[in-house]
């Protein structure tokens, strides 16, 4: 069932109708691969949007063995990046080598890190283990380690392991092969699992879009949808967005679709956002874990603020560790720092946001949770970035907890004032009260709120800060962004 309009498809671009199809795509024909050869649906769909090509004009050479070089070409033009060729931070690839281009744009996205020698052997004979990684660093399913991204791609249908368990990681591909896996990356109806796709509903801002076979203009449109007309989103695949629309699955540009129902009293066309990057790996989210060693903050029914504001904040991280975005924490130990050690850290690691864990205290008499930001811009310039940062964070706190609203609101606190990025403090609840602490205590409940942390954030650079890219790290759990609330 799965791949039946593809089979419909390539029977259509070889009888050469129903599609209007480009004159090259439509006259490829490789004599090694043909009409039979087990990965032809594939490498022809590669073929037909310019992301693999031919060793000659008659020839794929289907059996040869894939080098990192050519790895790196094929997943540089499946997610549109720029292939002119450049300079490179590799000492052994020179800007004459063909795929120097996509090698140092992935380089800066952080896909691509070669070896510690500074080397990037692109004439190496690529391993599955690195196609594993190379694929789930390009797609954003957030694995950082071969094992990890093996996983993912079992999961999702794009490779299977080997009959004894494993995923032979240290095996060589040939090029049909990764043709394979690279063709059920992109286009989720060649893979060999049902896996739920789409997962939210999102609003086309234009008219006459069209809906594409592959991620790039070389690909011919199936149907066309008008502005304001539903859509299911899928994932992302470097500009472009996977969709079901009207039981035809495809891809639109992702400038075109967004969360919120178009306004339409607004006459004027959308404001289309620049193209989004691949993946966010410049972001930096700093957690600063309040208290320690001789401070111990607020203490009640036997917990202290300082350890437990610590477990939550790894947890965090252990969230942002399977996406590209970088946190980084102000102490992962039970270690005295000063505020402006705190603020300090946040700068020369150039934060790009600051959030401060901490919970309360009031003799047992107040309860609920809070966050602050620090509204007077005289210190800290970055007012409503805080309040908005704030607010997400409220937003989703009570989400995962339900304790008492006691609201995003202004506070005079150092770490908030003396910072030079946008900063929120969250106040998790009260420590010493009997309800909340029920919710403190609990490994359960602390996950939650790691969870909640990082989907706010999610949420304010998505919202706020206008970054689509991180649309597809909500995936990593299970999640979608929140309301618009700034
Ligand atoms: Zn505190």
């Amino acid at each position: 069932m799965k791949k039946l309009w593809l089979y419909a498809f390539f029977a259509a671009v070889f009888i050469g109708l129903g599609f209007p199809v480009t004159q090259a795509s439509a006259n490829t024909s490789f004599s090694d691969v043909g009409t039979t050869h087990r990965a032809q649906e594939e490498i022809y769909y590669l073929v037909e949007g310019g992301i693999a090509n031919g060793i000659s004009s008659t020839s794929f050479s289907p059996n040869q063995q894939v080098t990192r070089g050519q790895a790196a070409a094929m997943l540089g033009r499946a997610l549109g990046l720029n292939g002119e060729k450049k300079t490179t931070s590799f000492s052994d690839v020179s800007s004459n080598y063909f795929a120097s281009g996509y090698i140092q744009q992935m380089v800066n996205k952080g896909i691509i890190s070669g070896y510690p020698n500074g080397q990037f052997q692109p004439n190496k004979t690529l391993t599955r283990g690195e196609m594993a990684l190379l694929i789930s660093r390009s797609f954003g399913y957030g694995a950082n380690s071969v094992s990890i991204a093996s996983s993912r791609l079992m999961e999702k249908g794009i490779a299977q392991g080997y009959a004894d368990g494993s995923f032979g990681a240290s095996e060589t591909i040939i090029r049909a092969d990764f043709s394979v896996f690279l063709a059920r990356g992109i286009h989720s109806q060649f893979r060999t699992s049902d896996e739920q796709t789409f997962n939210r509903p999102m609003y086309v801002n234009v008219d006459s879009l069209n809906v594409r076979t592959g991620p790039n203009t070389q690909y011919p449109s199936l149907v066309k949808v008008n502005k304001g007309q539903v859509v299911e989103y899928g994932y992302t695949i470097g500009d472009w967005s996977f969709i079901r629309v009207n039981g035809k699955e495809g891809f639109v540009h992702s400038s075109y679709i967004q969360i919120d129902v178009p306004d339409p009293n607004n006459p004027k066309p959308p404001v289309v956002t620049p193209p989004p990057t691949t993946v966010p790996s410049d972001l930096v989210v700093i957690i600063d874990p309040g208290h320690g060693a001789h401070d111990p903050g607020a203490q009640g029914f036997g917990y202290k603020e300082k350890d437990v504001v610590l477990s939550i904040s790894k947890s965090i991280k252990t969230y942002f560790d399977k996406t590209p975005i970088q946190a980084k924490l102000t102490r992962s130990t039970d270690v005295f720092l000063e505020l402006g050690a705190r603020t300090k850290f946040a700068s020369q690691n150039n934060g790009d946001i600051f959030i401060s864990m901490h919970a309360n205290a009031l003799n047992g008499s107040a309860n609920g949770t809070e966050t602050y930001y620090y509204r007077t811009a005289a210190t800290n310039p970055y007012v409503n970035d805080s309040k908005a940062l704030a607010t997400y964070i409220q937003n989703r706190m009570l989400e995962a907890w339900d304790l008492a609203d006691r609201g995003a609101r202004p506070g005079n606190y150092y770490v908030l004032r003396e910072n030079t990025m946008p900063a929120a403090l969250a106040e998790i609840g009260f420590i010493d009260n009997k309800t909340d602490n029920a919710y403190i205590a609990s490994t359960t409940r602390r996950d939650q709120m790691a969870k909640a942390i990082f989907m706010a954030t999610l949420d304010y650079f998505y919202h706020y800060e206008g970054r689509k890219d991180v649309l597809p790290l909500y995936n990593t759990v299970n999640g979608k962004p929140s309301p618009k609330l700034h």
